[in-house]
């Protein structure tokens, strides 16, 4: 017996018995004289491979309410779950898994593989062993996903055949059928063509097709006869050809969206991670779950809650991370600016007070009261005191050659040499520049001269370093003593002059 006499047996009985042609009564009457017939058809048998999997108390059940269309049986469920406590009933929970598992299988009719395969794979992971929560996920994220197919051609299909149910595939390909069947006037060839445009209308990812479906609805409501034309078949055939990969290029082009959100989120990471180590382990986590995101494997819903988590997390992450670089920042600036002024204040203390902030040594302020005391002993007593100027050679071929930074160096170095070589009394002080002025208490010019003599040797054996380099420094010096001047401000310029003549006589040496 053939699927097409098979048929013709059920809508005999369903006439003979007066029965309403429902897709109901149809399909239970048609898989009845399949059974008969021996005929394996595969909706037929979905129904006992489902039964065959709940507990043998709810078959009993299902058999005495008379529930033998898969219909029925996700009614009865239906109406089951709503009634009774979730998490007690271990068979509820499996009808709840067949309900599901229907879902998914509805989803496997689509004609986009992707979309498929994905179905195909949760509905074989979907078991009892999850609880409520899981399944429901599971189900509410693929009736979404159905939901959210653009299915806008149904209206205008709607206008030939009433309205057609969306919210369930099976519902809505059946009333379809039914709708066709209505211009056949029952029974004949309508249920070849009537399957195969019923397939080339179940929801779609692409949407560019929805014109052309209306217009083969428009063309069979005008002539119902052509369903019977192996031409209009071919047409349709050709439809779904094309439909199938428009599904494909929308399928691509969704995953290639994908891939750029991915990327996109790894370059946040990287950029993250580079920022700072303290939140390091939270980053690092939120890139293994990007690197568990196995995109090929996961359904479109699941991949998009996961990618959203991630984003989510890091979105925190990079939050609180640049929070917390913020105060740190604030608190760098804050603790700068008081430097700053700490610094400030130092410096003018430090002038207030006489002193040379590089080398420590009395400044010129501080070396002029000085001298204004030794002057007033002078005149008082006629304390005799002299004055060495010295000045280093070449100083700025020094700051030239080895960098500021080593001629700031050599200064502290050659005033704490003058502070070693001279003694108590005497007055050591930074008069300007590379510039120094020494005076010497109760001190004549043969004295001083031999101080100053004393310091240049020094200073030219002396190794003066600089970030391990060797630095060679020389100095000149001008002498001179009040006693041979009229005053202090006379031995002050004869000392310049002397410095003057030092330099000019090749450097490295006294003059006096
Ligand atoms: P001369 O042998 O004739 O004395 O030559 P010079 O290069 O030592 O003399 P000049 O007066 O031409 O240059 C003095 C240099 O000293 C120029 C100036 O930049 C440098 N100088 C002055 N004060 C400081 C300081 O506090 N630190 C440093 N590193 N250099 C200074
Ligand atoms: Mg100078
Ligand atoms: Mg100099």
């Amino acid at each position: 017996m053939t699927v097409q006499e098979i048929i013709k047996e059920a809508l005999r009985e369903i006439k003979e018995r007066g029965l309403q042609l429902t897709p109901g009564v149809y399909g239970e009457i048609f898989c009845r004289h399949a059974k008969r017939a021996n005929v394996i058809i595969e909706d037929c048998q979905q129904m006992e491979k489902y039964l065959k999997r709940l507990s043998p108390d709810l078959q009993k059940v299902l058999r005495n309410r008379h529930v033998s269309t898969v219909d029925q049986l996700i009614q009865y469920l239906g109406s089951e779950l709503a009634r009774a406590n979730p998490g007690k009933s271990s068979e509820i929970i499996q009808a709840y898994v067949l309900l599901v598992k229907r879902l998914l299988q509805a989803i496997e009719m689509l004609h986009d593989k992707e979309a498929a395969g994905m179905a195909e794979r949760d509905r074989k992971m979907v078991g009892a062993h999850m609880d409520r929560e899981e399944i429901d996920a599971v189900r509410e994220h693929w009736t979404r996903f159905v939901m959210e197919y653009d299915d806008s051609y149904l209206d205008k299909l709607s206008v030939y055949c009433g309205e057609v149910p969306k919210e369930d595939l099976r519902e809505m390909t059946e009333k379809l059928t039914e709708c066709l069947r209505s211009y056949k006037g029952g029974g004949g060839d309508f249920t070849l063509v009537a399957q195969v445009l019923s397939a080339a209308l179940v929801p779609s990812i692409a949407s560019g097709m929805n014109d052309e479906i209306a217009t083969i609805g428009a063309q069979i409501r005008s002539n119902p006869e052509l369903l019977t034309s192996q031409a209009m078949v071919e047409d349709i055939r050709h439809m779904i050809k094309k439909r199938i990969e428009l599904d494909k290029k929308a399928v691509t082009s969704r995953m290639t969206e994908l891939d750029s959100i991915i990327e996109h989120i790894n370059q946040a990471l990287v950029r993250v991670i580079d920022c700072g180590e303290s939140n390091y382990d939270a980053v690092k986590r939120i890139q293994v779950d990007l690197g568990e995101v196995d995109f090929k494997a996961d359904s479109f819903e699941v991949l998009h809650t996961k990618l959203l988590a991630i984003a989510r997390s890091l979105e925190s992450e990079t939050k609180s991370l640049s929070e917390e670089m913020k105060t740190s920042k604030e608190e760098i600036a804050e603790l700068r600016q008081k430097v700053r002024v700490l610094e400030e204040a130092l410096r003018k203390e430090r002038k207030r007070s006489g002193t040379d902030t590089l080398t420590r040594l009395p400044n010129r302020r501080a070396i002029d009261d000085f001298l204004k005391k030794q002057e007033a002993a002078y005149k008082r007593y006629g304390d005799d005191y002299s004055v060495v100027l010295f000045d280093i050679d070449h100083f700025k071929s020094v700051n030239d050659t080895y960098g500021h930074d080593a001629g700031d160096v050599i200064l502290a170095s050659f005033g704490k040499m003058l502070r070693r070589y001279s003694r108590e009394v005497d007055f050591v002080g930074r008069w300007g520049g590379e510039e120094f002025l020494v005076v010497l208490p109760k001190t004549g010019l043969e004295g001083a001269v031999r101080f100053a003599e004393k310091l240049r040797q020094v200073v030219a054996k002396s190794k003066f370093m600089y970030k391990g380099v060797r630095i060679p420094v020389t100095v000149s010096g001008g002498v001179a003593d009040r006693k041979s001047n009229p005053s202090l401000e006379a031995m002050l310029k004869r000392a310049d002059e002397n410095l003057y003549r030092a330099k000019e006589g090749g450097r490295n040496r006294i003059a006096s």
